[in-house]
């Protein structure tokens, strides 16, 4: 590895609000330069290049597993009472904010999201790390109920090395999900961002790093998954792994997990359900099914990408739909006017318009989109129309497969027992919508449908203190809510004897 000082010069093509951060990674408490390779970041907006940032190796690695060990072990961190460990999260809290339209504007160019999303992104990192803040430094430590002559207490113990795997849709958000509740819980932290997506997550390294966290308690190494991610699974000195990614990633990590008996939490992809029912405020409805699928251009794990119509409303509903989805506004994330940004690289766009073409090729009818914009000011973006998609049975691939994309397939139902029969016929489980103005209706559905979450007459809404999880192939344990800790820590018992006589059974 190469310890260097140097920093990059602004690149010619990036724009105004991106300051180019140096392209060194966070190994153990230092900043170096990575020789595992290095790679070109883009723009999505306009296909320019960012910046070239360095992967870490193999080696680093073991270096920031083995320093982290060494600062998680370390006094000053370990012996910390949980209102003390408190402090450092609030104060990581308030850089990010004293940072955020830096942040706003990084991911934005990074990601291609809006300017608006990042803000909110950024915001609700913060928030995250205020909010384990606040629940570690109320939490309780359990004395249980005796049954003899003894006083039992079930401790909360960090785990050691946390690994942190991102992906690229929304990393500042989900790296702070899993930052903040395992330090929170003791532990010192390794994070691999997405290849495409590492500079909000090396800009917030430095962030921590200069709110004073001890060193070594964060790491933060890009690379490639196969290489890095692999590294960081495997490794002996990791005792647990929290993800976030598609399922086959996830699930062949869980097969490495398994091998050395590690515990993992997956959140992983979708295929949501939004569900209008016949009684449904259609007003409420469109624009909250538009909001659901096409805001961050579908990029989503949570996006409502399957749309279930009662068939009495099925053609005005999805015919209103349409016409709103043809008007949404289309361009850069920089630009305030903006609804649907670019997706995040040229090559996700690509996969996006073949499972449109394959729509196509298996009958279904193109209502909207369905193509890249025409406009030549975007020609160099990864952008892609708004496009709603009907005319194929739930069972087609692109109802089955998770397309992250700005892609919606409305489908009709008759009654409840079909809606619930096609709504839950999919591996995913993550989430869903109901839009009705019947609150019993909507309590049935959503205790009938197989998701992690369920809105009713709302979409997309996020609470740090409410957790989050998938069922079925979208996940294995839940983020968030103050038993987000918990993942992070192993309990321990401790028996303390209050007899004084000696054990009878000896003599
Ligand atoms: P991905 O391909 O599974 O990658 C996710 C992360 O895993 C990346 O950092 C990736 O590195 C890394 N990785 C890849 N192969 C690995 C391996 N063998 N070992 C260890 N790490 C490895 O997913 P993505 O395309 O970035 O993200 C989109 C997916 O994430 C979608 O399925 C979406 O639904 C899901 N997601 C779920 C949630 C949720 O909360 N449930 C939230 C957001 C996104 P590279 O970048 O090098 O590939």
């Amino acid at each position: 590895m190469t310890v260097t000082t140097t920093t990059h010069q602004a690149h010619e093509h990036a724009p105004a609000q991106f300051r180019p951060v140096p392209d060194e990674i966070l190994v153990g408490g230092r900043w170096i330069t990575g020789d595992g390779g290095t790679s070109e970041v883009l723009d999505p907006a306009t296909g320019a290049v960012l910046q070239t940032v360095s992967h870490a190796t193999v080696d680093d690695v073991d270096a920031a597993v083995a320093a982290g060990h060494r600062a998680a072990a370390a006094p000053e961190w370990r012996d910390l009472l949980p209102h003390q460990r408190a402090r450092y999260l609030v104060r990581i809290a308030d850089a990010i904010e004293e940072n955020a339209p830096r942040l706003a504007a990084l991911q934005t160019a990074n990601t291609g999201k809006t300017l608006a999303e990042t803000s909110a992104l950024v915001a609700s990192a913060a928030g995250t790390f205020r909010y384990f803040a606040a629940a570690l430094e109320t939490s309780d430590a359990d004395l249980t109920a005796p049954r003899g002559e003894y006083l039992t207490m079930s401790l909360w113990e960090p785990i050691g090395v946390v690994g942190a795997i991102t992906p690229w849709n929304s990393p500042i958000a989900s790296d702070a999900q899993k930052i903040a509740p395992a330090l929170a819980a003791g532990n010192a932290v390794v994070l691999k961002p997405a290849a495409w997506t590492p500079l909000v997550s090396l800009a917030l390294a430095r962030i921590i790093q200069e709110s004073g966290l001890p060193d070594g308690l964060l790491s933060v190494l890009p690379g490639r998954g196969s290489v890095v991610g692999d590294a960081i699974v495997r490794h002996p000195g990791v005792g647990k792994v929290t993800f976030t990614g598609g399922t086959g990633t996830g699930r062949a990590l869980a097969h490495e997990a398994a091998e050395k008996l590690m515990p993992v939490s997956l959140e992983l992809g979708g295929k949501s359900p939004t569900i209008v029912l016949d009684d449904a405020d259609l007003d409420v409805a469109v624009n909250g099914v538009l909001y659901g699928i096409f805001s961050s251009s579908g990029q989503s794990c949570i996006a409502g990408s399957r749309l279930f119509v009662a068939d009495r409303l099925y053609e005005e509903f999805v015919d209103r739909l349409v016409r709103r989805a043809r008007a949404l506004r289309v361009g850069p994330g920089t630009d305030p006017r903006t609804q649907v940004g670019p997706l995040v690289h040229p090559r996700h766009r690509g996969d996006v318009a073949r499972y449109v073409d394959l729509a196509r090729s298996e009958g279904g009818r193109i209502l909207c989109g369905g193509a890249v914009p025409d406009d030549p000011e975007l020609a160099a973006g990864a952008y892609y129309l708004p496009t709603v998609i009907d005319g194929l049975p739930n069972s087609a691939r692109v109802c089955q497969e998770e397309i992250f994309g700005p892609v919606l397939i409305a489908l009709p139902f008759t009654d409840e027992e079909d809606l619930i029969a096609q709504a839950n016929d999919t591996v995913f489980g993550l989430a869903a919508g109901v839009w009705t103005a019947d609150y019993r209706r909507a309590w049935r559905l959503a205790r009938r449908l197989q998701a992690g979450t369920v809105w009713v007459n709302t979409y997309k809404q996020f609470s740090i203190s409410t957790p989050f999880g998938g069922v079925k192939e979208s996940g294995l344990g839940v983020e968030k809510g103050r038993a987000g800790i918990a993942a992070y820590s192993r309990q321990k018992s401790v028996y303390l004897g209050l007899g004084t006589e000696p054990n009878p059974w000896a003599d």
